[in-house]
C-alpha cells in the first residue's frame, strides 16, 4: 500500500514538473530571439524632486511577445540562469544611452539622469565596466548622467572584484544606487567601503509608512543613516499623497511611483519632457 501511495505521488508530481521545465525552455528559446526580433523595449518612469519637478528617470525593460507584454519578473530570472542576461544587459545599457543622448538634446533637459538596472550576474562578468564606459563614449554621454542600480546581492560574494569594478566605473564618473534597499542579506559595511552614492528605499517599506509603525521606523532610520553617510535617498513605489507628505517630513527629496507617473514608452516620456523640462538632481 505504501508502495502504491508512493507511485501515485510520483505519477502526480512528474507531469507538473515536466510541464514547468518545458515552459521554461520555451521561454528561454523565445527570449533568445527577442533581441534580434526587436521585441524588447525600455519604458521610462520619471523621478521627481520635492518641488514636483522631474530630474531623471528609471529605464525598465519590457518584452512584447506576440502582442502581449511579458513583465520583467517573468523573464529576467530566466535570462540570468541561462546567461542571456549578458547580451540582454548590453542591449539595455546601449539603448538607455541612445535614449539619453536623444532626450538630453530637448530644451532644458541637458541635466537628465537615467538609471538602469544591472543584475548581479551581469555586473560580475569580466569586462563589464569597460563595456559600459565604451558605450557611453560611443553615444557621447557625460558619464555622470548614467546611474547604475544594483542590488545588495552584489555584495554577498567576491567583494574584491566587485569593488574594483565599482571603483573603475565610479572613477569614470558613473553613479551607483542600491536598489530595493533593506530587502537583501548583505551587511551594511559595504556602504562605507564601496563607491555607493545613493539608496533606493524598497517599495515594500514605502507602501506601509502610514499604517505600519515598523515600516515608518525603517524608512525614517534609512533616511537619517543615509544623511549621516552623505548618501542621497530615493523612495520608490510612492502611490499616494499621504505617503509623499510623510516622506517629505522625514527629509526625503527624491520620489518615484504611480502617484507621479507610471513607466511609459520613451516617446511618451519625451512628450512629457517637452512640456516640463528637467531640474538638476536635488
Ligand atoms: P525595480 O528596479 O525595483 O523597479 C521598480 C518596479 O516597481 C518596476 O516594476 C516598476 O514598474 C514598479 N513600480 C514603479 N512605481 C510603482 C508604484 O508606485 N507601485 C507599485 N506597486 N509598483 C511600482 P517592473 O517594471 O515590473 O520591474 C520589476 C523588476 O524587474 C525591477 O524592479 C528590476 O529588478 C527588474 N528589471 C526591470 N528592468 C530591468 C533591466 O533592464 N535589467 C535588469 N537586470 N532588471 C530589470
Ligand atoms: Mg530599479
Ligand atoms: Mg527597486
Ligand atoms: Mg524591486
Amino acid at each position: 500500500q505504501a508502495k502504491d501511495g508512493g507511485r501515485n505521488a510520483v505519477r502526480f508530481f512528474v507531469p507538473e514538473m515536466q510541464a514547468a521545465i518545458e515552459a521554461r525552455l520555451i521561454l528561454e528559446q523565445q527570449l533568445r530571439y527577442a533581441l534580434e526580433r526587436n521585441e524588447l523595449e525600455l519604458h521610462l518612469q520619471p523621478q521627481f524632486d520635492a518641488r514636483g519637478a522631474v530630474f531623471g528617470a528609471e529605464a525598465l525593460l519590457r518584452w512584447r511577445r506576440d502582442g502581449d507584454w511579458i513583465p520583467p519578473s517573468e523573464f529576467i530570472p530566466v535570462a540570468e540562469e541561462s546567461g542571456l542576461i549578458y547580451p540582454l544587459g548590453d542591449w539595455v545599457v546601449d539603448e538607455a544611452c541612445r535614449l539619453l543622448a536623444d532626450l538630453c538634446k530637448l530644451p532644458g533637459c541637458a541635466s537628465l539622469v537615467l538609471a538602469v538596472n544591472v543584475s548581479t550576474r551581469q555586473f560580475t562578468r569580466v569586462g563589464f565596466a569597460d563595456t559600459v564606459i565604451a558605450t557611453l563614449e560611443r553615444h557621447r554621454i557625460p558619464t555622470g548622467q548614467l546611474e547604475l542600480e544594483v542590488t545588495e546581492s552584489l555584495f554577498i560574494n567576491e567583494l574584491g572584484t566587485t569593488q574594483d569594478c565599482m571603483e573603475q566605473l565610479h572613477a569614470a564618473g558613473l553613479r551607483f544606487t542600491i536598489d530595493d534597499f533593506g530587502t537583501g542579506y548583505s551587511s551594511l559595511r559595504y556602504l562605507q567601503t564601496l563607491a555607493v552614492d545613493s539608496l533606493k528605499i524598497d517599495k515594500s517599506f514605502v507602501r506601509g509608512v502610514i499604517e505600519n509603525h515598523s515600516d515608518a521606523s525603517i524608512v525614517r532610520a534609512t533616511l537619517s543613516m543615509a544623511q549621516a553617510l552623505k548618501l542621497t535617498v530615493l523612495a520608490e513605489g510612492v502611490e499616494s499623497e499621504d505617503i509623499r507628505e510623510f516622506l517629505v517630513a522625514c527629509g526625503c527629496r527624491r520620489f518615484q511611483g504611480y502617484l507621479f507617473g507610471r513607466p511609459v514608452p520613451a516617446s511618451a516620456f519625451r512628450q512629457q519632457l517637452l512640456s516640463s523640462g528637467v531640474s538638476p538632481p536635488p
